[in-house]
């Protein structure tokens, strides 16, 4: 058994930032199933949004989140969001982010869905410059201990708290106590066939906050992001919105363009409108992909804001100075998660959760773009900060004794990569872009069907099978939620049920494993210490 002050589980910027907010007299275990720089995060590219703009203020920021949340956001935690946002920045730029300028200032640029220019950037790989900065000050910093190749597997339930969490550090378990714990584990992009995120996407944070009964919101809610690469052999690399705000156009196979068939805003649509037009383009042609033309942009603006972009596309045979580039739409951020109030708390106490793993209010329905890294800033550092007013007691942990966790048990490989094969294709097929009872229905039994033969998988087995049974899991309540919402609103399109319904203008909960839908409403969660 290892203690520590506090744990925290990933190391995207949700994870870094929290393990760098907390005191520096603590000692923190960072964990981290690969590396400390594979995470979405690394890969986010068009960048951060924040009022930095005098044409710009907080109330237009909230607005604009508010009506890409297509009525499901809190309010109050929009508002801490928008008008936290420049003082985290001014942090980064502290600490050493290299964002863009432009004559000496701030360079900002304009993404869909936004009413003004406010995002700031590094050329196209801003997670990229960002989690380098926060790598560095981890590494210099003595309290934090970075264990990279360890797999957070379940938490440590006593009391009704968490005392922290089973760890598979390169093949050894052990537990990891502390009297706090920080879900920073991001998103669940695999459960989908087609997606922008990391092989490290595998739903972990929500399975294991599933399994200890902790409180899960709006997990029917993904977004599709438009415009990832489409070309056979190629992952789906992001082909980022910021292509579209400077000024990149999406024609179909026939060389027409379409978005303002389907949106005032064309190209610059909110994400889900764009990503349903694309798909009912694709859909009505028969095509695999539509394409997004970069030259209208200019040669010049494109070597200096998409040397990435136009790297990565020239890898696999597109030259973007000369040809449109195939791109279909892919699934990209889960909107909903761990249920947080405002300080990151959960209705477990000890166990906190930001990024995206943790549904604090802000996205509601639809994330407004750039708006994800910037909540992992927000929220990393309100939890540093109400952990440290909380009183909590350092010790509180070591008290407790786990059993040592047991010898590795069988399990049957082939049923394990038969599903970890066929599952992404029933959510992509079931539960993506657009979605009606049948689907779902039958995408959910067969889902209970696979979880039902993987039930003696424990927290024994290794790795691969443990995220195979963490992705049915998360699919499964995907579905669930999906299914309970007979309506179609921001990342959430039901072909059955396909305009918005007032009376649907709640939450989905899913707690102590009932769902059930609750009124909007910021989360309040009783401070807890010791
Ligand atoms: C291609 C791409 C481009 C994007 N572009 C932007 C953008 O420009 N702007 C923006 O705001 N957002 C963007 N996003 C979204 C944004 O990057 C993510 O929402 C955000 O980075 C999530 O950060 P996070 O720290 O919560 O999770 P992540 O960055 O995904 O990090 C999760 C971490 O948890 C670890 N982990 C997971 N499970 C376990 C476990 N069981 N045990 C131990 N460790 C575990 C992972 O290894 C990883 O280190 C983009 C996303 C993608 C995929």
């Amino acid at each position: 058994m290892k203690a520590y002050d506090a744990i925290v589980i990933g190391s995207g910027a949700a994870g870094l930032y929290t393990a760098l907010k907390l005191p520096r007299e603590w000692r923190i275990a960072l964990l981290t199933k690969e590396n400390l720089t594979l995470s979405s995060s690394q890969w986010a590219q068009g960048g951060i949004a924040a009022v930095v703009e005098p044409d710009d203020s907080f109330r237009l920021h909230y607005e604009d989140t508010l009506a890409a949340g297509a009525g499901l956001c809190e309010p109050e935690a929009v508002r801490v969001l928008v008008e936290e946002a420049p003082e985290r920045i001014r942090e980064l730029i502290a600490l050493g982010v290299e964002f863009d300028r432009y004559q000496g200032r701030l360079a900002v640029t304009l993404e869909a869905a936004h009413s003004r220019r406010r995002i700031l950037h590094a050329a196209d790989a801003t997670g990229r410059e960002l989690v380098r900065a926060l790598v560095e000050e981890v590494r210099d910093l003595g309290n934090i201990r970075v264990v990279e190749e360890a797999l957070a597997i379940d938490l440590a339930l006593d009391g009704g708290r968490c005392r922290g969490v089973l760890v598979d550090a390169l093949g050894v378990r052990e537990w990891y106590m502390s009297p706090v714990t920080v879900l920073a584990t991001g998103g669940a992009g695999q459960v989908f066939a087609y997606t922008t995120n990391p092989a490290v996407a595998t739903g972990d944070g929500i399975a294991m906050a599933a399994r200890a009964g902790v409180a899960l919101r709006d997990l029917e809610f993904v977004q599709f992001h438009p415009t990832a690469l489409a070309i056979d052999g190629a992952p789906r690399f992001l082909i980022s919105e910021a292509v579209r705000g400077e000024g990149g156009q999406l024609v179909n196979l026939a060389g027409e363009r379409f978005m303002g068939r389907y949106h005032p805003q064309g190209e610059l649509a909110p994400r889900d409108v764009v990503a349903r037009a694309i798909f009912d383009q694709m859909q009505s042609s028969g095509a695999t992909h539509v394409l997004i033309d970069l030259r209208p942009i200019g040669e010049a603006t494109i070597e200096q804001r998409f040397p990435n972009i136009a790297h990565v596309c020239r890898k696999f045979g597109v030259d973007v100075f000369s040809e449109a580039v195939p791109v279909a739409p892919a699934a990209h951020y889960w909107m909903g998660g761990v249920l947080t109030d405002l300080d990151g708390r959960t209705s477990l106490p000890g166990l906190f959760a930001v990024g995206e793993v943790a549904s604090t209010g802000v996205h509601g329905a639809n994330r407004l773009a750039s708006n994800s890294l910037l909540e992992c800033l927000v929220f990393a550092h309100r939890i540093a900060e109400a952990v440290r007013s909380s009183g909590i007691s350092r010790t509180a942990a070591g008290i407790i004794h786990f059993p040592p966790a047991a010898a590795q048990s069988p399990v049957n490989f082939e049923l394990v990569q038969r599903i970890r094969n066929e599952m992404p294709w029933l959510v992509w097929r079931t539960c993506g872009i657009i979605r009606e009872a049948d689907g779902l229905r039958r995408g959910l039994e067969q889902l209970q069907m696979w979880k039902q033969q993987l039930s003696g998988v424990d927290a024994t087995t290794e790795r691969a099978t443990l995220e195979v049974r963490n992705l049915v899991i998360a699919a499964e309540l995907l579905l669930k939620s999906a299914l309970l919402r007979t309506e179609s609103r921001g990342g959430h399109y039901r072909s059955d049920h396909p305009a918005p319904d007032p009376a649907w203008q709640v939450h989905t909960e899913i707690a102590e494993g009932r769902l059930f839908q609750t009124p909007l409403a910021v989360a309040k969660i009783r401070p807890t210490s010791g």
